[in-house]
């Protein structure tokens, strides 16, 4: 009995192998970077501002300053938004430049079922 489950659970697992093996190369998620962006950069946000609030409240700032407290809160977010925003464009140029020509790499190539080797009909091996 136990042979047999783990031979069952060693195909799955060589199942699973060759399926990553001939997976296309993935697409980048220019739009969950983007998201993931507007989530972070409000919880960078407030934590910026926990922040700034402790080290005034420590070193006794005045109160006149308080409005300072917006412009970091806004300056952090706005950083860290702009960093997501210039990831999801270079998702989106690796989208439409660099994965095309991967695409039609995987696209011709060929994998052997035995030994899992793969062929690039127009790169044949030396
Ligand atoms: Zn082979």
């Amino acid at each position: 009995m136990t042979p047999m489950m783990m031979s069952a659970s060693t195909s799955g697992v060589q199942q699973t192998q060759l399926a990553a093996l001939c997976a296309p190369p993935p697409r980048q998620q220019p739009m969950g970077v983007i998201m993931a962006g507007a989530v972070l950069s409000v919880i960078v946000g407030f934590v910026a501002l926990f922040i700034a609030g402790v080290i005034g409240n420590v070193m006794k700032v005045p109160d006149k300053f308080f409005p300072l407290l917006f412009v970091i809160f806004f300056a952090a977010g706005g950083v860290t938004m702009t960093w997501a925003v210039r990831r999801a464009l270079k998702f989106h140029r690796y989208n439409s430049e660099e994965l095309p020509p991967l695409l039609a790499v995987w696209q011709r190539k060929w994998v052997c079922h035995k030994c899992h080797h793969q062929f690039d009909p127009e790169k044949p091996a030396a």
